[in-house]
């Protein structure tokens, strides 16, 4: 595939989506050519709003990370999505959290009553499990109760605000939350429900503040950008967005034909990185 100028085929689009992680940030660093790309965008009156699979804070927490950087209200977060979910659907009964204490906060802001599950000695009236992270628990211990509890109690709804099944870590990668719940799904028979990238919810909720500001507006208008092709690629396909793989993050460019062969996913553009 062709390398092509980030905002020559921006330009193209009447929005832009980008994903945070490994496209406008590595680590704790905003990359050096996002400034003048966003700036470069607003001039050119495209609006743009960052989709992040982040679970454990609200947008205002992620718009903090950027340092002003880019406004709070341009932010959409898969921890967000569960909340508006929890708001319209609230479980009929207690919400149990496996993940650690500061996703508390975002919880809060639901309005239904939750615990840690790991302070809970029994889960007899647990209506809910929202699998927030992959750290502050006991897998082992955590995970055997919640089958054990909803082999009895099928009836029981489990949510996984982020999806990822690994996250980056110096070794490599490390086992995330998503991992967890495709092993409930396997024992359990049924997928937890997910909110962040690839699942559809974070993307209809983007192209909906998108209308807002835009009027009417295909899915085929707003570009998509991300670095992870199973992710950002495979759930803005499949809600119809047009789709940019850049390699400064998850894929790099000697993986990139093994990781659209192994994938069946290609991308409408390829950019090495987000930059004017
Ligand atoms: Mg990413």
């Amino acid at each position: 595939m062709k390398v092509e100028s980030f905002l020559e085929i921006a330009r193209g689009y009447r929005a832009v989506f980008f994903d945070s992680y490994g496209v406008l940030r590595v680590g704790d660093h905003v990359l050096p050519g996002v400034a003048g790309a966003l700036a470069a965008l607003e001039a050119a009156g495209i609006p743009y709003w960052v989709l992040t699979n982040d679970a454990s804070r609200d947008r205002a927490g992620v718009a903090a990370a950027f340092n002003g950087l880019i406004p709070t209200e341009r932010f959409v977060s898969s921890g967000q999505m569960l909340v508006e979910f929890l708001q319209r659907e609230p479980p009929p009964g207690l919400l149990a959290y496996l993940g650690p204490a500061r996703a508390e906060p975002l919880l809060a802001l639901a309005g239904c009553p939750f615990r840690p599950l790991r302070d809970l000695e029994t889960l007899d009236g647990v209506a809910a499990i929202a699998l927030m992270d992959e750290e502050g628990f006991d897998w082992e211990r955590e995970l055997n109760r919640v089958v054990n509890y909803a082999r009895a109690h099928p009836e029981l709804r489990i949510y996984v605000p982020n999806p990822d099944l690994v996250y980056p870590t110096e070794a490599g990668v490390g086992l995330a939350a998503g991992a967890l719940a495709a092993l409930l799904e396997a024992v359990l028979g049924t997928a937890p429900l997910a909110f962040g990238k690839p699942a559809a919810p974070i993307f209809h909720h983007s192209l909906e503040l998108a209308r807002a500001e835009l009027g009417e507006l295909s899915p085929s208008e707003v570009l998509m950008v991300g670095d992870t092709l199973t992710t950002d690629v495979r759930g803005g396909q499949a809600v119809g967005l047009a789709t940019a793989l850049v390699l400064s993050g998850n894929t790099t460019p000697e993986a990139l034909q093994d990781q659209i062969a192994a994938s069946g996913l290609r991308p409408d553009h390829l950019c090495s990185e987000v930059r004017a």
